[in-house]
């Protein structure tokens, strides 16, 4: 039955309604409705398109939930180039940048800044084509980026169509997608519940879940934007001041971060920057600093580009992240492979907004370079995206009485020896599978999410389970019972239930999971692949000599020495028998390889892709069986050359080798469906 016009009028009506409360909820914080009777009219809407699917558009609220993944991102070349800031990072160097505009417009009149939070996320361009969304893109390196429509799509405080009237009919739209720190938080809670890597901070977190190929996953994340500039404008006019610009964005539903402020003068640029570092805690996401902007844009024009760097902008910078305190103690961890990392105890120290009681210190050679003792007051410093770190030990308040950090003797968790062995950075304990703190960690890394992915089994419970004695191996998990399970804290019958489950679902699996989750060092997901691609089985694996291990890719005497006597031990001979037993199993075939299709060749890939990443390249040349090199050598089957490659391409020529560019990869990889 067609849609009458009654029901067509009906559906536009009910799209109106649900872009004004999505903008007043997402884009103004102000709701006038309550989520019941927005969740109703989504409802309506919902059910009049199931009912006549000819009338679903792309601009439907409706059409926001993600769509089947994508095998790559392609390219955007953007109209007008995404420019980067100048930085500022003393207060002498806003009024230089002052004083520099002031000479070079020859005026002696205080200039009129549009000041703004620098938010710490990603950039990204919006085309809007008669106020419909059209594309969204990565600013890459300026000039070409990303294309991420389907994921920008899924973001709800980007409008699908504009509000309102008197747009241009092409107008590009820029800003920053970030993660709301509360929304950020609750995802790496859901991590590390799963026992899942987490994020390092919001800004990762924003850029890895707009380039999920797959952007139902990006859906599920609730990213948000600011929008912050306009690139291209085509037919029609904006007004003549930046944050003008800035209010008509915000009336056609743009996104604008409330906080935009214009100024008068130098010396003003400063106090919106003092006034800003002052509320940065309380902000609901991360900023990194300030931008000030010229707000006329007749004087923008007159100042001009100096390269890809604006005169009439300049981002003020937070200082370093950087702490100062106090070295309280150095606890001794036990890893998988029982190697033993000093962790230092910090007094508790505001840095950047987060407070840091631990850093990591890696080995104790990193203990001698800082010449570190316990006692000392020490500058840490949180750099982003790492465990935070102690840099340097402030000598001049080395207090009186200091205590040496020596490595203890035997282990704190199991009392064996520790030893370091030549040529070694690590020391490890000798305790093996006796250890508890091995047996954690190595049930740990059977479960995680590379390995047999058993869902539900935290890191928490693991160590429970350990502690309590109901465990040692990986193999004891599939002994575990409900009535053992319930027994535990914070355990529902529920919960035990839907782990019984999970542990059962996780028998079956593949044979390079299979490998990498036995924990033998030195053997990563790659190498596992290389074992599973050349044995086909745990049989042969089992018996191969060093001589033999040494003959497959990626594997050097070291590694072939370390599974060699990893496979000598009776220990784990027996988990893997038992875990056998238990029903483990997977399919020969099932080896997570698409298609043999490059069995045996080596690529090398040089230079720089533009659609997909190196890791992305490497990850599908590998899924189809290839092994991928950092270098170029007789034995190389072939080189991927991307734009400005270098020396490796010189010497493949000199070799003689296969040379492909990159569209030739991709058409590669879609051919064999990787
Ligand atoms: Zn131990």
């Amino acid at each position: 039955m067609a849609a009458s016009k009654k029901i067509i009028a009906e559906v536009e009506q009910l799209r109106n309604e649900i872009n004004q409360h999505n903008y007043r909820y997402h884009t103004q914080d102000d709701p006038v409705i309550s989520d019941a009777e927005f969740d109703r009219l989504f409802r309506d809407l919902k059910s009049l398109e199931a009912k006549y699917p000819e009338l679903i558009s792309d601009v439907s609220p409706t059409q926001r939930v993600g769509a089947a993944p994508l095998s790559a991102f392609s390219q955007v070349v953007h109209e007008a180039p995404m420019l980067s800031l100048d930085n500022a990072f003393v207060e002498a160097d806003v009024l230089e940048f002052d004083h520099r505009i002031r000479s070079r417009l020859q005026s002696d009149e205080e200039v009129a800044y549009a000041c703004e939070p620098k938010i710490d996320g990603v950039a990204v361009s919006l085309l809007y084509e008669d106020g419909k969304l059209v594309r969204g893109a990565t600013r890459g390196d300026g000039t070409t980026g990303e294309d991420i429509t389907r994921n920008v799509r899924t973001i709800e405080s980007i409008p699908l169509q504009l509000l309102g009237k008197g747009y241009p009919s092409r107008l590009e739209v820029r800003g920053e997608v970030y993660f709301p720190i509360s929304a950020f938080t609750k995802m790496n809670q859901r991590a590390q519940s799963r026992g899942d890597k987490e994020f390092a901070n919001p800004r990762n977190a924003a850029a890895g879940t707009l380039r999920q190929l797959d952007s139902r996953l990006t859906a599920q994340r609730k990213l948000a934007m600011f929008c912050y500039s306009v690139g291209l404008v085509e037919g029609g006019e904006l007004a003549e001041k930046h944050s003008e610009i800035l209010q008509e964005l915000a009336i056609w539903g743009l996104r604008v971060n409330p906080l935009v402020e214009t100024v008068l003068g130098a010396a003003q640029c400063v106090q919106y920057y003092k006034g800003i570092c002052e509320r940065r805690e309380s902000l609901t996401y991360e900023i990194d600093g300030v931008v000030f902007k010229v707000d006329d844009i007749g004087l923008q024009q007159k100042l001009g580009i100096l390269t890809r760097t604006p005169r009439w902008a300049i981002a003020h910078k937070f200082p370093a992240e950087e702490g100062i305190t106090r070295l309280n103690d150095v606890e001794f961890q036990v890893g998988r492979t029982g190697a033993i990392t000093p962790v230092a105890r910090l007094a508790p120290v505001k840095v950047g907004g987060v407070t840091i009681s631990n850093a990591t210190l890696h080995n104790m050679d990193e203990i001698d370079r800082l010449g570190l003792m316990i006692g000392d007051t020490v500058i840490v410093q949180r750099a982003g995206d790492v465990i935070p770190k102690i840099v340097s030990v402030v000598l001049e308040k080395r207090p009186s009485k200091t205590t040496n950090i020596e490595l203890p003797q035997t282990c704190p968790a199991c009392g064996s020896e520790i030893l370091r062995s030549e040529g070694e950075v690590a020391a490890r304990c000798t305790g093996g599978l006796s250890c508890a703190a091995q047996q954690r960690e190595s049930i740990r890394h059977f479960a995680s999410r590379l390995a047999l992915d058993i869902e539900g089994l935290g890191d928490k419970l693991v160590e429970q389970l350990v502690d309590e004695g109901l465990i040692d191996n990986a193999a004891d998990l599939y002994q575990l019972t409900e009535a053992q399970l319930v027994k535990l804290e914070r355990m529902a019958p529920k919960s035990a239930n839907n782990l019984l489950e999970a542990l059962e679902n996780s028998k079956e699996t593949t044979l390079p999971r299979f490998i990498y989750a036995l924990g033998i060092q030195e053997v990563g997901e790659s190498t596992a692949r290389s074992l599973a691609m050349h044995f086909g089985d745990v049989a042969g694996l089992l018996e191969a000599d060093e001589a033999l291990l040494q003959t497959i890719p990626d594997v050097g005497p070291i590694v072939a020495n370390k599974i060699h006597h990893f496979f000598q031990q009776e220990s784990n001979l027996a988990v893997i028998d038992s875990l056998i037993g238990f029903g483990l199993r997977w399919k020969v075939e099932d080896t997570g390889i698409i298609a043999n299709s490059l069995a045996g060749e080596t690529w090398v890939l040089t230079g720089s892709l533009n659609s997909l990443t190196r890791n992305e390249a490497k990850a599908r040349l590998q899924k189809l069986g290839a092994k991928v090199s950092g270098s170029v050598s007789r034995k190389t089957t072939c080189v991927v050359a991307g734009d400005a490659a270098g020396s490796k391409l010189v010497k493949a020529q000199e070799l003689g080798l296969k040379i492909i560019g990159e569209d030739e990869l991709i058409t590669l990889l879609e051919e064999y469906g990787a």
